[in-house]
């Protein structure tokens, strides 16, 4: 039997549990930041070895106030890696400072750390490593240059939920580390994030910013224990989780192992089959670390291939397959082209990646059969070429 409904990338696994916590809430009438909120940053404080968790409606929030908190913005500098979604360096713009790229590794795809140390000046403040796909950054590395800096390190972990670097999972390493529960991430609560460090103050301060800067009694003012003042203490943000999410994010995490199996599985079956095709196939362990497996990335390389990778895509979209693009490396994009001068030819390694590399659906949503519709397509698309 073949199945022809259109394979949509990125798509999550909602079971039953989560529907009825929903559901729950709703009923119980607490539908914004309450105890399900907190059940939620306990299970990821505990699961990645952090000992404070503040969640917040998206990871972007959390790059942002990660910033602020740690006191970084106009006149200030951030380095992090071009191969990232936009929201990496857009946070860093939102805190005042300047986003300075430097390029990849070719293989991991991640920041080159070799490079780091001559895009430093005396305004660099932190490095912002992303752990592209869910492969660990070289993080022993990266807190060695810190450390000869004093620099901040913030993780924009948005692809990496469960990894771990040496032994160590991502979000108990660093000053700051932000994920992301966004529609096509590891788990999801449709939008949020959460920022675990292991700095009480930091947290702290990510807390009250997250809720307009109020002090913390505001945050319990409509409870049952009476009505209380609070103090604005910063002008904040407006980035506090609902327990509508968290309702959905406990039971993901709670299945964060299963979840993890599925996409091993269909990474395995991805590189069996795909590995005598002419383009290039995704690198996994390094170095002992565990990848999180987040995105299945192979690139398609019109000389060897017989097609461009947006070729490539149209053809998987005709055939039924969504596919996604990680990424056009920031520098690339308009604003950053026209105020901040960057051009192309800057970062040509991630250029490189850029315009060859594709995504191919890795939810643990896929199952066997579209698994293999998957392959016989690519298979069909580039043999046929
Ligand atoms: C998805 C993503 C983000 C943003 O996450 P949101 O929760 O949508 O704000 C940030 N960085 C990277 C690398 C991402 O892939």
């Amino acid at each position: 039997m073949t199945n022809n409904k259109y394979i949509v990338f990125g798509s999550p696994l909602i079971e039953e549990e989560e529907i009825n916590e929903v559901v729950d809430s709703l009923k119980s009438g607490w539908i914004g930041t309450g105890p399900k909120v907190a059940r939620f940053e306990n299970l990821i404080k505990d699961y990645v070895g952090a000992k404070y968790a503040v969640a917040l409606n998206s990871c972007t929030a959390g790059l942002n106030l990660s910033l602020i908190s740690l006191g970084i913005g106009a006149g200030d500098e951030v380095i992090t890696t071009p191969l990232t979604f936009c929201a990496t360096a857009n946070s860093i713009i939102h805190s005042g400072a300047k986003p300075v790229f430097v390029d990849i590794d070719e293989k991991s795809m991640n920041i080159d750390v070799s490079k780091i140390e001559q895009a430093i000046t005396k305004k660099t403040k932190a490095i912002m490593p992303v752990h592209f796909a869910g492969r660990p950054c070289e993080m022993d590395a990266i807190r060695a240059i810190a450390l000869k800096y004093d620099l901040k390190v913030i993780e924009d972990a948005a692809h990496a939920l469960g990894a771990e670097y040496r032994g160590k999972k991502i979000g108990g390493i660093s000053d700051i580390t932000c994920f992301s529960f966004y529609v096509t991430k590891n788990i999801v609560t449709g939008e949020g994030g959460m920022i675990t460090t292991n700095d009480e103050k930091v947290a702290d301060k990510i807390k009250i910013l997250s809720l307009h800067g109020m002090s913390r009694d505001a945050w319990h003012r409509y409870s049952d224990s009476g009505y209380k003042h609070y103090q604005v203490e910063y002008p904040g943000y407006k980035y506090n989780m609902m327990d509508l999410q968290a309702a959905i994010g406990i039971h993901q995490i709670a299945k964060i192992d299963r979840l993890d199996q599925r996409r091993q599985e269909l990474w395995d079956f991805y590189n069996e089959e795909l590995k005598g095709l002419p383009i290039t196939l995704p690198t996994r362990e390094m170095d002992g670390c565990k990848h999180a497996l987040h995105l299945y990335t192979i690139l398609v390389d019109k000389e060897r291939a017989g097609l461009s990778r947006d070729e490539f895509m149209q053809e998987m979209h005709e055939r039924g397959i969504g596919s996604g693009v990680h990424f056009i490396p920031v520098h690339m994009h308009k604003y950053y082209q026209e105020k901040l001068n960057y051009k192309k030819g800057d970062y040509p390694v991630a250029e490189y990646i850029g315009d060859r590399t594709v995504s191919i659906p890795l939810s643990a949503k896929i199952t066997t059969e579209e698994a293999e519709k998957i392959v016989d397509t690519i298979k069909n698309i580039i043999e046929k070429k």
